[in-house]
């Protein structure tokens, strides 16, 4: 059984899709890692750490606190982060309200959907964007995004639960994603939602959610194990599921590696303060 009061996320979904299994060991089993995600170890753990670090300056910017303040002491790399964060001027010459990290969530086939956005900006005409930020190692694919289930969740439950913010409802087609990284900051993905994603959106997570539902009532089988062997080798039940001893090197890692997102990292288990509507 899922834990009591276990929350949805589009991490804990994407585990799902990504790998049944993992979902399983991780979420339902409660499986304490067996192994490394990645080597070399202590460098994967320093970019995770960066990762914390960067989100945490942007936040504290959105807040008001003045770059001065923040930017001392950082090491060269997150330097340089916090530097092309601060070139990026389609956000910096945004008016609107900001809204930095919250946590919005919709009740959808029975189960509680969160989502936790790194920014949202208000604009008094031009509608509701969402920011993430992304500490990945390689420039994101549009196509790949596209597929990737925040792509989904996050505009979805924006437009459920959002009119909160605005006193208003909310419109998908005033809904705009944006995901900015550190390794292509001048080449952000800008997504426009619309009203017809809306419904496939709410479509197809209606029938996901169902479906792992179903799955976790059946008992106690093993889940499927992915068909994707290349997920297996940065993900630390490789040695339990038989998918080999060694983790992927830590400089491989493509697009999965988003995975690793400190800022969505255990989510679903974790208490968040949360709007809901
Ligand atoms: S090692 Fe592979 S099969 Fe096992 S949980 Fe991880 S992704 Fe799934």
């Amino acid at each position: 059984m899922l834990p009591a009061g276990f929350q949805f996320s589009q991490s804990t979904l994407q585990d799902y899709v990504d790998c049944p299994r993992r979902f399983q060991l991780r979420y339902i089993l409660r499986q304490a890692w067996p192994g490394v995600r990645t080597e070399p170890l202590q460098q994967h753990e320093r970019h995770m750490d960066r990762g914390v670090q960067f989100h945490r300056l942007v936040q504290r910017h959105q807040l008001g606190i003045p770059v001065e303040q923040l930017e001392r002491g950082l090491d060269e790399e997150l330097a340089g982060w916090w530097r092309a964060y601060l070139g990026f001027d389609l956000l910096h010459s945004m008016l609107g309200r900001r809204y930095p990290e919250i946590t919005l969530s919709a009740d959808l086939s029975g189960a509680r959907l969160l989502a936790k956005y790194d920014l949202l900006v208000v604009s008094p005409n031009q509608g509701i964007t969402i920011f993430d930020w992304k500490t990945s190692l390689k420039p994101l694919r549009r196509e790949f995004l596209l597929k990737r289930l925040q792509t989904h969740v996050y505009p979805y439950i924006l437009a459920r639960s959002g009119g909160g913010l605005l006193g208003t409802e909310i419109s998908p087609k005033q809904i705009t994603f944006c995901c900015w990284n550190t390794a292509a900051p001048s080449e952000p993905v800008i997504i426009q939602y619309s009203q017809e994603q809306y419904q496939q959106d709410e479509s197809y997570l209606s029938g996901l959610l169902a479906a792992l539902r179903a799955e976790v009532e059946r008992g106690p089988a093993v889940w499927v194990l992915t068909a994707d062997e290349h997920r297996c080798r940065f993900c630390e039940y490789r040695s339990l599921c038989g998918r080999g001893e060694v983790a992927g090197n830590f400089e491989e890692m493509d697009d999965f590696g988003d995975e690793i997102d400190p800022s969505v990292a255990d989510f679903g288990l974790v208490d968040v303060e949360e709007i809901g509507f």
